[in-house]
């Protein structure tokens, strides 16, 4: 007998057929006598659905009331979960983020689980119950209920796999892995059988929306296995974990390069003519960190003649609260000019294997030279190089870079020989 925590995504849960889908799932586990909590998004779309009705009503709601608001989607799916569940004659019990005792801390929006108090979830495991929690939320010790930010509901199920000692954690969505890249950009993208923690972080840091960032964190911090699979097979998926390298006949990549990414949506913005003096960048990056601005890949030129240049990328969708900052900054900091460059893409080639391997950047500026493309700007960590491209040859490039790291894999997903509606759902997966 085994603790699974299984995660749902709204896809799994848009519809009352794919409900009754996750409830058998889940049932079978029961029968095969394991112990099961379900962890569940808000079904469908509804989160964006409950953003606009508050965008509706208040423009900048307060983000308490917002919380609240939002928290209700994930309790819906949490109860008619637990009903179909019951439909099929197995006790069920769907708990809140407050019943599921998930501690967060008091910042709306953004919350941290800081601590989980289990004896709840525990007591109705024993008594043989299917548990379903409400993901994406939890309690702050004053009492008010938090989110902890899109696509929270992920960080729930780890932390909850983490703090009940879950023998594994299963991530069900509507991809049915983690690919090398994504299949509607690279057709010959192929699936992994398992990624390392640090690995699948800096694939979530360059832009992959395929778990919550923070989710993977908790997941090395506390070693807990991730199997992201599809919610609508049985087929195996992509395991999360410690590097398996000594693992008795288990195949784990060998590639240097793990995955491609690319971030579409980056604005890059250069500050020019800056004063080039101390203090200058802890100013500016203040300010725009007060103003909420979430902020990439900084680049600082050599200086000339005291001023110098600053860049940086930011999402396309901060530019309209970045530009008045940016207008009160050159002031302030008496630079001479800003340009926003638009349409940028991040592009990332992420492998722990790239550290022992030499020449794998030349080889990436060698595939984006012989494509025309040229680079805006070029940042790396130890298992990480990124640059920023201009929009148009993306796709192209991608593939270029895939092949050139020997990552095709010999099934296409363009292949010819399926229908339309096979190559649909193939390529819906691959998200
Ligand atoms: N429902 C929330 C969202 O759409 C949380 C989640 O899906 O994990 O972001
Ligand atoms: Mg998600």
């Amino acid at each position: 007998m085994s603790l699974i925590v299984a995660k749902f995504g709204g896809t799994s849960l848009a519809t009352p057929e794919r409900v009754k889908d996750v409830a058998a799932r889940l049932v079978e586990y029961h029968n095969q006598k394991h112990r099961v909590v379900a962890v569940v998004s808000a079904m469908g779309k509804s989160t964006d659905d409950l953003l606009k009705l508050a965008l509706s009503i208040n423009k900048r709601p307060p983000s308490r009331e917002l919380d609240r608001l939002l928290a209700t989607g994930e309790q819906a799916s949490m109860a008619v979960l637990a009903m179909a569940i019951d439909a099929l004659g197995v006790c069920s019990v769907s708990l809140s983020g407050r019943q599921a005792g998930i501690v967060t801390t008091s910042v709306f929006s953004k919350a941290q689980i800081s601590e989980i108090h289990a004896d709840r979830i525990n007591e109705e495991l024993d008594s043989g119950r299917i548990v379903v929690v409400a993901g994406f939320q939890g309690i702050t010790p004053k009492g008010d209920i938090t989110t902890l930010g899109r696509g929270g509901s992920d960080t729930t199920a780890v932390a909850l796999a983490a703090g009940l000692k879950a023998d594994i954690c299963e991530i069900y969505s509507d991809v049915d892995g983690i690919y090398t890249a994504d299949p509607r950009q690279v057709p010959r993208a192929s699936k992994l059988k398992s990624i390392t923690y640090e690995d699948m972080l800096e694939l979530c840091a360059s832009g992959s929306g395929v778990l919550q960032m923070r989710s993977v964190e908790v997941a090395r911090n506390f070693n807990v296995v991730l199997h992201c699979r599809s919610a609508f097979s049985s087929d195996e998926g992509t395991y999360v974990r410690e590097d398996q390298k000594s693992g008795e006949g288990e195949s784990v990549e060998e590639s240097i390069v793990t995955g491609i990414v690319a971030d579409l949506s980056k604005v890059k913005v250069t500050l020019r003519g800056v004063p080039d003096r101390i203090g200058l960048a802890a100013e500016l990056f203040t300010t725009i960190a007060e103003g909420g601005v979430m902020v990439d890949m900084i680049v600082q030129n050599i200086s000339e003649f005291g001023t110098t240049d600053i860049s940086f990328t930011v999402p396309e969708s901060e530019l309209p609260r970045l530009r008045p900052i940016l207008d009160g900054a050159i002031e302030q900091l008496g630079a001479r000019e800003y340009i926003i460059k638009e349409e940028m893409v991040k592009l990332s080639v992420v492998g722990a294997g790239m550290q022992s391997s030499p020449g794998i950047a030349a080889q990436m500026f060698r595939v984006l030279a012989e494509a025309g493309v040229n680079i805006d700007m070029i940042a790396t960590s130890s298992i990480r190089i990124s640059v920023v491209v201009g929009y148009d040859k993306v796709e192209r490039v991608m593939q270029a870079l895939h092949t050139a790291y020997g990552l095709d894999s010999s099934e296409d997903f363009t292949d010819t020989h399926l229908s339309a509606e096979e190559l649909a759902a193939k390529l819906s997966k691959g998200r």
